[in-house]
């Protein structure tokens, strides 16, 4: 499965990709933890994002794309990847899909967690002052008006990828606002549908003898063991993998 997760700073992306990574054991891409790490390690990436970060600003594409290729291409990738934090803007968005090609790779899903703008700032503000309160550490983005800034560049750049995402029809939109249970299940159903889609969407023989291969090379290792034991077997085995595929039910008819 590969998935983007949309939304604003605070919508919760990050809580929701932690989830699904416990679960399907995919990897979680955030451009965000990325950039800070770059950053904290003092690399070339680090000390060119630093200060746009600070701000609340982007760091501009080529940046994000690159390391965004980089990390893809690595083998725990393989198994599928969940995007949170980008693509942020519609160029970065085009430089994933030109990159995901490359590579062969299709994207399965985009889920949009939207949310309530006025209400988030609330929520962050609220986040801010108890992580003071309780003296933790914050990140230096943590600030109510570098906050203000991120949610803008999010309506400015980011949001209009929805718009691109649904021209794609890859496009998913989960209420973020509701209690965090909630937004998991309904991020499960977005993910059965789009498993469901994939799997419909597979290329299969024409003959539909793939499939019927597929039905007998699984029972015919079954049948083999069986066989040894009893004729009987072995009869039950041809019937069911013949009722199992399209041509085993024609073949049957015929007779
Ligand atoms: P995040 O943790 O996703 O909120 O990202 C923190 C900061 O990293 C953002 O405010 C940006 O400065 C930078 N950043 C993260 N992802 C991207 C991206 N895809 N494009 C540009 N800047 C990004």
């Amino acid at each position: 499965m590969r998935l983007v997760l949309l939304g604003p700073p605070g919508a919760g992306k990050g809580t929701q990709a932690q989830r699904l990574v416990a679960k399907h054991g995919l990897l979680q891409l955030s451009t965000g933890e990325m950039l800070r790490a770059a950053v904290e390690a003092g690399t070339s990436i680090g000390m060119r994002a630093k200060e746009m970060m600070a701000r609340g600003e982007l760091v501009p594409d080529d940046v994000v794309v690159a390391i965004v290729s980089e990390r893809i291409d690595e083998p725990d990738a393989r198994k599928g990847f969940i995007l949170d934090g980008f693509p942020r803007t519609v160029p970065q968005a085009h430089a994933l899909d030109r990159m995901l090609k490359e590579k062969g790779l299709k994207l399965d899903a985009v889920i949009e967690l939207k949310v309530d703008e006025a209400a988030l700032l609330k929520r962050i503000k609220k986040r801010v002052a108890e992580m003071k309160a309780r003296r933790e550490t914050l990140r230096e983005d943590d600030d109510p008006e570098v906050l203000r800034r991120r949610l803008l560049a999010y309506r400015d750049q980011t949001a209009p990828l929805a718009a691109y995402y649904q021209l794609e029809s890859v496009l998913h939109s989960v209420d973020g606002m509701a209690p965090i249970p909630q937004v998991s299940s309904a991020i499960d159903r977005v993910l059965r549908e789009a498993l469901t889609k994939k799997a419909a969407a597979r290329p299969r023989r024409a003959d539909g003898a793939g499939r019927a291969r597929a039905g007998k090379t699984a029972k015919g290792s079954k049948t083999k063991a069986k066989t040894a034991k009893s004729g009987r077997s072995r009869a039950v085995g041809q019937k069911s993998a013949r009722r199992k595929t399209g041509r085993g039910q024609r073949l049957t008819k015929r007779r």
